[in-house]
């Protein structure tokens, strides 16, 4: 997976046309461990030569790759699934070790990007087109879905297992050919992957690794060979990109941050609601997409869940997450340190601060980027640990009056990713489900990440374009539709005739 570097540290290399690749450019970053605090590898950055030499590598391969048969596309998926499945405990070491989540949610995110793995093996049932005979005299019509060519995949440090794993699988399914960006911050799940392909017998060029900042996404989105960018990451950028690419051209699906609130009503099962806020506030040190970060406390049940909640908090234990530890370390100190002023902004603008996470004393090393988990009570929706993503294990409680003021609050936020709603009551789940303008809705169910046969996607600032990640949307996305519109002449039909097609 890495090379040596002249420092003694390995260097994470790009991957391109089936093998490692130095790069041309000469810049490198840091790699941490962030439950030791100290570099443990350097990553190389890719500058435009390198980012095009690898879709030059894609488009090359491109041209085989999409004439390769369906049952050989679909023997190459399973095998590749079937070599992850075998070393998932493997991969999981590798995230841990770089984004520091404990082991056993890195095996939950592998396990969620093999899941679509499988869905992509049935490739050949999912390009299936439809057949109409005889539209007219001796006309059949018929439609297929053909790849797009080479595809950009820019990926979030926060799932560097999972995310790129939302996408790869159908884009190559589908006979596309891919370049992976992945976030420069936990880079080697991604060459880890290269490497399975290869034993796969993935043919080389079909997937190519080029690392780095915006130089290398800026690259891929003005690249007139990269016809379409999945991109995840936070709002600013997704819009970015977004813009960016659909001015070249490009069709683009750009998923953005999320603030995700959970409602509570009064008949709801309180230990259950208080178990799953503690479950998805502080699970990967709050750095989900689908995290919970705000809870909407509908009186009188505040006072009730705080309790539950704070007494639950007591319990979970912070530190390496190689360690039997319930959270792990933030990414970087430079995001833990920001996730802790928050702390200080939130009691600045008057909320009550009932955990605060800075006192945590953590299983690990003292140099590791340690936040424990904090809860906030009496939040206002005016406060910046409200309107911002803090992205980190601050769960906020917002007490409302009422089921309307919840979904008020909730549906003027501006993020639209995930939600959800805790209740007895089937009537208001049912109601919550159709009136809340979110695109993933869980009812008495904390993180609705959808499984991989259904799409993934949120809806205004939390998703720029129009197709959501895996499932019916994700093929549809990496293929293009066509219509053939086919007669086979019986002679007696010949002769010219100058009026628009009719089928009768
Ligand atoms: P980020 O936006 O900083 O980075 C995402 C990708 O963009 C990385 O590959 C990064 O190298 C690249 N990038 C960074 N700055 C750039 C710039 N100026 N120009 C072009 N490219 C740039 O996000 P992150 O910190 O890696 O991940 C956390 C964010 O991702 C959070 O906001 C989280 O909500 C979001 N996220 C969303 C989803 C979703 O499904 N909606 C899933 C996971 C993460």
């Amino acid at each position: 997976m890495t090379s040596p570097g002249s420092s003694s540290l390995p260097i994470v290399a790009h991957w391109i046309d089936g093998k490692p690749a130095d790069g041309a450019a000469g810049r490198l970053g840091d790699v941490y461990d962030p439950a030791t605090g100290e570099v443990t590898r350097r990553v190389a950055f890719a500058g435009k030569r390198d980012v095009d030499q690898a879709v030059a590598a894609a488009l090359a391969a491109f041209a085989a790759w999409r004439r390769s048969s369906l049952s050989r596309r679909s023997k190459i998926l399973f095998a590749f699934r079937e070599i992850v499945a075998d070393r998932a405990a493997e991969l999981a070491a590798i995230v841990t070790s770089e984004h520091g989540k404990v082991l056993s949610d890195a095996l939950g995110e592998v396990s969620r990007a093999l899941e679509v793995m499988e869905f992509a093996c049935g490739i050949p049932h999912l390009l299936k087109g439809g057949y109409s005979e005889e539209v007219s005299t001796q006309v059949d019509v018929y439609s297929i879905r053909q790849p797009l060519g080479v595809v950009g995949i820019i990926s979030p440090f926060n799932f560097p297992a999972m995310v790129p794993g939302w996408f790869f699988p159908i884009a190559i399914a589908a006979g596309n050919t891919v370049v992976l960006k992945p976030s420069e911050k936990d880079p080697s799940a991604s060459v880890w992957f290269a490497e399975r392909w290869a034993e796969a017998g993935l043919p080389e060029g079909v997937f190519n690794v080029v690392h780095g900042d915006k130089e290398a996404v800026d690259r891929l989105l003005e690249h007139p060979d990269v016809k379409a960018i999945s991109f995840v990451g936070s709002t600013p950028i997704a819009r970015y990109v977004y813009e960016t690419g659909t001015r070249s051209g490009k069709r683009v699906q750009a998923l953005g941050g999320a603030k995700n609130h959970m409602v509570v009503l009064p008949d709801a099962d309180l230990d259950l609601a208080a178990d799953a806020a503690v479950n998805a506030g502080f699970g990967s040190a709050g750095e989900r997409c689908m995290a919970i970060s705000a809870l909407v406390a509908v009186e009188p049940v505040a006072n009730d869940l705080v309790a539950k909640i704070t007494e639950r908090m007591a319990k979970i234990t912070t530190g390496d997450g190689r360690r039997e530890v319930d959270m792990g370390p933030l990414v970087t100190s430079a995001h833990r340190d920001k996730v802790a002023l928050y702390l200080d902004a939130g009691v600045e603008a008057g909320a009550d601060l009932v955990v605060d996470g800075r006192s945590v004393v953590p299983d690990g090393a003292a140099s590791g980027f340690w936040l424990g988990p904090s809860l906030f009570d009496n939040v206002t929706p005016d406060m910046s640990i409200y309107t911002d993503e803090i992205f980190g294990p601050v769960l906020s409680v917002v007490r409302v009056p009422s089921y309307e003021a919840a979904l008020e609050l909730v549906n003027a936020n501006p993020y639209g990713n995930g939600t959800a709603i805790f209740t007895n009551d089937g009537g208001a789940a049912r109601r919550f489900q159709q009136e809340v303008e979110v695109g993933m809705v869980g009812i008495n169910v904390p993180i609705p990440v959808p499984v991989s046969y259904y799409s993934f996607g949120g809806w205004k600032s939390s998703l720029f374009g129009d197709s959501h990640a895996h499932g019916s949307e994700g093929v549809h996305f990496y293929t293009r539709g066509k219509v053939v519109t086919s007669r086979w002449l019986d002679p007696s039909h010949g002769g010219i005739n100058l009026g628009f097609p009719r089928t009768f």
